[in-house]
């Protein structure tokens, strides 16, 4: 085992990755913060189900074990899948889990209980002494979400010397909570299944076994780890976390410069830094032109990206939406979520046409101009642990316009880079519009904005540095 203060072996485990799999902010944390570690010094590996996306590079990979079913776990492999950015890719290769088409999380056939356990099964293992690549042992498992938070659990139940684990939470409303019966099958012993233990409301819950078992736990802002100790998100976790309160940091979330900076971007018509902005215009029209939005009369633009949910406040913009227009606005939203907010999003930009253009899907493309073409930012959240587009807005100069709540409040200042609203109500949101409108009057009150933004350092340095000395201090205190 290294020393606590010397470079360290960390094995990330984690259901996405982009650029393979992404569904939201934990594919961009999983492709940047391990890079970053391993920039500073650290041994690093990802592990990741070996999902159809991942089927060339698991191709050309190279086996580094094999294992027959043994109990519940079906038979694998652990395929070596290449370096990427300095961290190497490990692949958990078991086609009857994880070789099937749709999301990641897509239970189609009612078993993600048994795919997700199986693989922070394996993730437990390579942490242990018994591991199947014995090669490798690393001195910290880093487990991110429900996917792979069972295994902190199973640590305790391998033999032998074991890694230190630490749990980020990226978001608590995805809790893996599964039927009680399943807990036998999945080998998590009878005397944890109590509301003291991994149960939770009669359920057996992933994530409150991470949390009860992860030696450490972070989320990815520090006001949201102030938020879920209290009760404001109603999602019953509170008393659990409070408990554990001791253990737990919020680690901002970092933007990755490799893909996220307008003087770089390779999806960008125009590239631009602070010095340069009149070049961002460049990207509005060509924005404007391809989602078919009218050009005239030099309209402030909103645009917004994300997942179209009630968690993300979505309702709020169908509702203020109208008002916008009036003001002489235009929207462009990308996005895909709740049937109800597509449906209602598309009425409007059938009625004004011009005005509001709505794409439905996942468009990494049109999501990179949409930051720049834009001149403010939509993220009108009921919560958000720490909110990715908000910062990519900041290094775009791209105005966000937020609600004050989790990572949003910890990076989005009123009047200075964007503008804040406190309550989840329509009225709220308009009245910070009606600022934000304003200001883009004023074209010297704005560039001072926009720069303001463009000048904050949201890089992963800082971030990676927070985590590598929490795993110091995990190490250190096992001794
Ligand atoms: P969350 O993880 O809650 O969905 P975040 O703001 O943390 O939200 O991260 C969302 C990430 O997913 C960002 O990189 C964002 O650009 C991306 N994203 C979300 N929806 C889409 C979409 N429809 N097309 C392209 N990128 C998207």
């Amino acid at each position: 085992m290294s020393r606590a203060d010397g470079p360290l072996r960390i094995l990330h485990a984690t259901p996405e990755c982009a650029p393979w799999v992404k569904t939201g902010g934990l594919g961009d944390v999983s492709a940047a913060l391990p890079g970053a570690l391993a920039r500073l010094g650290h041994d690093v590996k990802l592990l990741l189900p070996a999902y159809p996306a991942l089927r060339p590079l698991l191709e050309a990979g190279r086996p580094l074990a094999e294992w027959s079913a043994h109990g519940p776990w079906p038979g694998g492999r652990l395929v070596h899948a290449g370096r990427h950015r300095g961290v190497d890719l490990l692949l958990h290769d078991c086609p009857a889990l994880f070789d099937r088409p749709g999301g990641p999380y897509e239970d189609a056939q009612g078993d993600n209980a048994r795919r997700f356990a199986a693989f922070a099964h394996l993730a437990a293992r390579l942490a242990t002494a018994g591991s199947p690549w014995p090669a490798w042992q690393p001195d910290l498992l880093h487990v991110h979400d429900w996917p792979a938070a069972l295994a902190p659990a199973y640590l305790q139940r391998l033999p032998g010397p074991r890694a230190a684990s630490v749990l980020t939470i990226h978001n608590l409303a995805f809790q893996g909570n599964f039927p009680l019966h399943l807990a036998h099958e999945l080998e998590l012993p009878g005397e944890w299944l109590h509301p003291e233990g991994i149960e939770f409301w009669h359920q057996v819950s992933f994530l409150k076994a991470g949390v009860q078992f992860a030696d450490a736990l972070t989320t990815v802002s520090p006001n949201y780890a102030r938020e879920i100790l209290g009760t404001a998100h109603g999602c019953g976790f509170d008393g659990i976390l409070r408990r554990r309160a001791h253990r737990l940091v919020g680690i901002l979330n970092g933007v990755d410069r490799e893909l996220w900076n307008p003087a770089t971007d390779p999806h960008l018509p125009a590239r631009y830094d602070a010095r340069a902005l009149p070049r961002k215009a460049v990207n509005k029209r060509v924005l404007q032109d391809r989602l078919g939005l009218e050009q005239s009369g030099a309209p402030m633009l909103f645009g917004l990206v994300g997942r179209l949910t009630h968690q993300k406040g979505i309702d709020l913009v169908v509702a203020v939406t109208p008002w916008l227009v009036e003001q002489g606005a235009q929207l462009a939203v990308l996005g895909q979520g709740e049937p109800a907010l597509e449906a209602a999003l598309q009425a409007l930009a059938e009625r004004h046409r011009g005005r509001v253009a709505v794409r439905l899907g996942f468009d990494e493309p049109l999501a990179h101009l949409i930051e720049a073409g834009c001149d403010a930012f939509l993220m009108p959240s009921r919560f958000e642990p720490c909110g990715l587009n908000q910062l990519y807005s900041l290094a775009y100069g791209t105005v966000p316009i937020v609600r004050a709540t989790g990572g949003l409040a910890d990076t989005v200042q009123e009047g200075h880079t964007g503008f804040v609203f406190d309550d989840p109500e329509p009225a709220a949101l308009q009245s910070a519009l009606e600022r934000a409108l304003a200001a883009y009057r004023q074209p010297v009150a704005w560039r001072a904005l926009q720069q303001a933004g463009m000048g904050q350092d949201h890089g992963w340095e800082a971030s990676a540095a927070r985590y590598a000395a929490l795993y110091g201090d995990v190490l250190a205190r096992r001794g």
